[in-house]
């Protein structure tokens, strides 16, 4: 008898603790996290376009005349790096008066509300991605498990960003000269956000393309993803790009490109790289033939 009450009251304190111990240990890894958001030199890439991200979770500022535009947010605790990154690059974060997003995962919308806090900035986002940004990071297409560790805060929640305008794919956003044109690429999310947008750098202009992400997570599946996947290849396959960049900075070759353009007599010249390009978008399709996931 005396047993059998203390073993049920050990199953209640357990069902008690562990959720909050599950919560602290997220607490714990969304505060200390180290993959990808360690501190990275903010650097100009060609013109007016910079890399203000962490050392692999990317973060763009694009300048104009008529205001900046910052496009990613990084985790919750990335805003703060992508904050000093535009300081030391000698802009003011009040200057910025758009924010966009390739995805609304919680590594690169965490940081988006503390971004719109200290900007002012209008967030733009695809319809898709406007819901679970405004819901902070609760996405209806991810496996029910996870969905509710992310209710419960022990992944992914961030807090709920304010959405203030919804775009339609082939949109152009236009801040001052700044022109940027929105291509929905669904398939990892169904709002992925790709993006393109000529920088003019000195005599030149370059065509920049910033792809969102391409491969599909094994705890996020709807049924229209494989034609979404198939279709949205499609379109960056047609996109011109000079430069390219993604969300994660590893995969478009961040710091080999930014320590060959310090020598480099021409310092955009490494970050021109057509042929990375079209061998990245040749990667997502072999990816998706194959069936694999990451
Ligand atoms: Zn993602």
């Amino acid at each position: 008898m005396l047993h059998n009450f203390t073993r049920r009251r050990l199953v209640i304190l357990l069902a008690v603790l562990l959720p909050l111990v599950l919560v602290l240990v997220g607490r714990r890894l969304n505060a200390t996290k180290v993959g990808g958001q360690q501190p990275a030199e903010p650097f100009r890439i060609a013109g007016n376009f910079y890399y203000v991200g962490a050392n692999d979770i990317s973060a763009f500022l694009i300048t104009g005349p008529a205001g900046h535009v910052v496009l990613d947010g990084g985790y919750p605790t990335t805003a703060r790096l992508i904050m000093a990154s535009i300081a030391k690059l000698r802009f003011d974060i009040k200057d910025v008066r758009v924010l966009v997003n390739s995805e609304p995962h919680a590594d690169h919308a965490g940081g988006l509300t503390v971004l719109q806090q200290a900007s002012g900035a209008e967030l733009w986002a695809s319809d898709a991605s406007a819901d679970v940004l405004a819901s902070g990071g609760d996405d209806p297409d991810m496996l029910l498990p996870v969905r509710a560790l992310i209710w419960l805060g022990v992944i992914g929640r961030y807090p709920p960003a304010r959405v203030d305008h919804r775009f339609k794919d082939g949109d152009t956003i236009h801040v001052g000269p700044i022109a940027l044109t929105a291509h929905i690429t669904p398939g990892h999310t169904r709002g992925c956000t790709s993006w393109s947008f000529p920088i003019r750098d000195g005599e030149r202009v370059v065509n920049v393309v910033s792809v969102c992400d391409t491969g599909v997570l094994a705890t996020q599946r709807y049924p229209e993803q494989a034609a979404d996947r198939e279709r949205s290849l499609r379109v960056l396959r047609k996109l011109p790009a000079d430069i390219w960049v993604t969300n994660h900075a590893r995969a478009w070759g961040r710091y080999r490109k930014f320590l060959a353009s310090a020598t480099s007599e021409n310092p955009v010249e490494p970050f021109v790289d057509p042929e990375g390009y079209r061998a990245f978008i040749d990667a997502a399709e072999s990816e998706l033939r194959q069936g694999r996931m990451h």
